[in-house]
């Protein structure tokens, strides 16, 4: 498979095209961003963490019937995946309150929440991502109600595997981001990253953050922890 030109460089990740129309590579990078891009960094070796942690938890998910655009891994940083049209929407799901979500309903960091929420964003940079609900979505175009309903009912599947697979390897997943795509013909798979820095894992003793918040909030020992979450999952 060649690469060829690049078609988009992102905050954590370059799409390049390939020979093959339906395939790009994607190249995961070491530079870190939060706050919408105001907070920029690198953590050493997270490209490789998080290409290689995406590629094993995605397919184990193929297995768990949730259709991916993994193709094949081609080097630590690079995986051929299938080329989709990404719908611009940023699908969340919390399981224990943090992050904004503590913000905006005043409710305190570690709180288990009595049922998963399962919630949107508007995939908007310029906007800084608006938190929006279904009527939104449906009302502008970005998904149809079917496409909702599919993005749904994957969701909660990615969600039960991978509370069970990260709590294996001692760590509770408090709460993720994922985003969807459509194929040329259409169907509905999941696409991006998952990972330390779209998930957010605590050790299930001490809860201590293994996840993008020590980047975020300045709390050290980085690097550290996405070797740990590697490690853990066998990876390393
Ligand atoms: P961002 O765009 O938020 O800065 P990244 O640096 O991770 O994020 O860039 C990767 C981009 O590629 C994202 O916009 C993501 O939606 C997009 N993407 C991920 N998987 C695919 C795919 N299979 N086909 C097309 N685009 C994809
Ligand atoms: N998240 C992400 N990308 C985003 C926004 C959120 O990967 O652009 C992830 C984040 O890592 C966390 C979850 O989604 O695991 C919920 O994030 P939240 O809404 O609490 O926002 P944050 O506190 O990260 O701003």
């Amino acid at each position: 498979m060649e690469k060829r030109e690049q078609l988009y460089e992102g905050k954590a990740k370059k799409v390049f095209r390939t020979d093959d129309p339906e395939l790009l590579i994607v190249d995961y990078k070491d530079d870190a961003t939060a706050f919408n891009g105001e907070k920029k960094g690198t953590i050493m070796g997270k490209g490789v963490v998080n290409n290689r942690m995406t590629n094993h938890v995605f397919a184990k998910l193929e297995e768990a019937g949730v259709p991916t655009h993994l193709v094949k891994e081609l080097s630590d940083r690079e995986t051929l995946v299938k080329k989709v049209s990404i719908v611009p929407l940023e699908v969340i799901v919390r399981n224990v309150a943090a992050g904004s979500f503590s913000k905006r309903m005043g409710v305190a960091e570690g709180t288990q929440l009595l049922c998963p929420i399962l919630e949107f964003s508007y995939k908007n940079d310029d906007l800084g991502d608006p938190f929006i609900n279904d009527d939104y979505a449906l009302a502008l175009g970005l998904a149809t109600q079917e496409e909702i309903d599919t993005i749904k009912a994957y969701t909660r599947k990615v969600n039960e595997f991978l509370k069970a697979y990260f709590l294996s390897a001692g760590m509770k997943l408090i709460d993720f981001k994922i985003e969807f795509g459509k194929t040329s013909d259409g169907t509905i798979i999941l696409a991006d990253e998952i990972s330390p820095d779209t998930c957010r894992l605590w050790d299930v003793n001490t809860n201590e953050k293994l996840d993008k918040d020590r980047f975020r909030r300045d709390m050290g020992n980085v690097e550290e922890a996405y070797n740990e979450v590697f490690e853990r999952l066998g990876l390393a």
